[in-house]
């Protein structure tokens, strides 16, 4: 039996019923030969760990913008927070490990540089509107590895589409039908635990909010620290979902009402606040004027993209976004310098 095999054969022991098996992935979009030593969920990790778009998320907003202080959260910081807390709730519910981290590092790939404020800009300039969540699959799919694509299977591709909730609920309802296996339902839930307790975290460090101002059903449930908090949401789903010992995952009324409180608390006052988000609008313009400048001038396009721009108009839109979603914070913001602003002459 070679290596792969008797690895797969190992997940199918120690895993759960319920868990997803790399030996029944569905498959990937062009059918390769599998890695002799690696599962496949295992090799997708891989994939997603060594590509440019994920080396580049330690360059992208979290929520403060290209934050001068070293210890705010940057996407690859959160990226990795994700998966941390994804890992643990897979392993305690022998779920698989594999295909939940591959989900976790893949999930906000194809987020655009200045957070929420690129994402708004591309949603209004394009006609059929723009998600991080579609364009990550985008990534993976069809620009990584020169253009080629990572070839990941299909439980980490529906994984990466599906994990984003917007203000809804992060746990699937009973009857709701999801195409999404439990480890990429883990990271939905995982990445909410992941970003309600860093952006807290942030915040206070930011002085945007004190622990005292953190609505009292949060304190009493999650406690008022980062670690706590953490802690107080993953032993509850874990403990609930086993105590429930259904295909779903389960949370206590309690954590899912002091989650939710805690969000909105955020959402009033620190993603919607204009003190954070002071510089949002000087971001939007530089996203929006370098779109402008790719389907207005061809020879800007041409130096960018390394290729002439298409004739048809909507390639054209769909490789400009492509290429600004891809950017980092800080090379939009050397891209419009080098663009827009004038350059001290350099000859004495
Ligand atoms: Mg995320």
């Amino acid at each position: 039996m070679g290596l792969r095999s008797q690895l797969e054969a190992r997940e199918d022991k120690i895993l759960s019923p319920l868990a997803a098996r790399s030996a029944s992935s569905k498959g990937r979009p062009r059918p390769e030969p599998e890695c002799s030593l690696r599962p496949a969920f295992q090799h997708d990790r891989d994939r997603i760990l060594y590509a440019k778009s994920f080396r580049r998320l330690k360059h992208k907003t979290q929520v403060f913008l290209a934050p001068t202080g070293d210890h705010y959260r940057t996407r690859l910081t959160h990226t990795l927070e994700v998966s941390q807390i994804a890992r643990t709730l897979a392993r305690a519910l022998a779920l698989n490990e594999d295909l939940t981290e591959a989900v976790a590092l893949g999930h906000d790939l194809g987020h655009t540089p200045f957070g929420h404020a690129g994402e708004s800009v591309l949603q209004k300039l394009l006609p059929g509107g723009f998600h991080h969540y579609e364009q990550s699959l985008r990534v993976v799919d069809h620009l990584e590895n020169d253009g080629k694509g990572l070839n990941l299977t299909y439980e980490v591709r529906m994984g990466i589409l599906h994990h984003s909730k917007g203000r809804g609920k992060f746990l699937a309802a009973p009857d709701e039908q999801l195409d999404l296996t439990l480890e990429g339902q883990l990271v939905r839930a995982a990445d909410v635990m992941a970003y309600i307790a860093h952006d807290t975290d942030d915040a206070i460090r930011g002085g945007v909010i004190t622990r005292a101002e953190l609505p009292q059903v949060v304190r009493q449930v999650l406690g008022d620290r980062l670690s706590r908090q953490i802690d107080t949401m993953v032993r509850d789903l874990i403990d609930q979902t086993l105590k429930g010992g259904g295909p779903r995952l389960v949370m206590s009324p309690q954590a899912e009402e002091a989650m939710l409180a805690l969000r909105d608390f955020l959402y009033k006052r620190v993603y919607d606040n204009m003190e954070v988000h002071i510089d949002f609008e000087k971001a939007s313009k530089v996203v929006t004027e370098l779109f402008m400048r790719l389907m207005e001038k061809n020879e800007f396009y041409q130096s960018c993209l390394s290729t002439p721009p298409p004739a048809d108009i909507d390639q054209r839109r769909m490789h400009a976004a492509d290429y600004i979603a891809g950017m980092t914070d800080r090379y939009a913001l050397h891209l419009y310098e080098d663009t827009f602003l004038p350059k001290p002459w350099g000859r004495i």
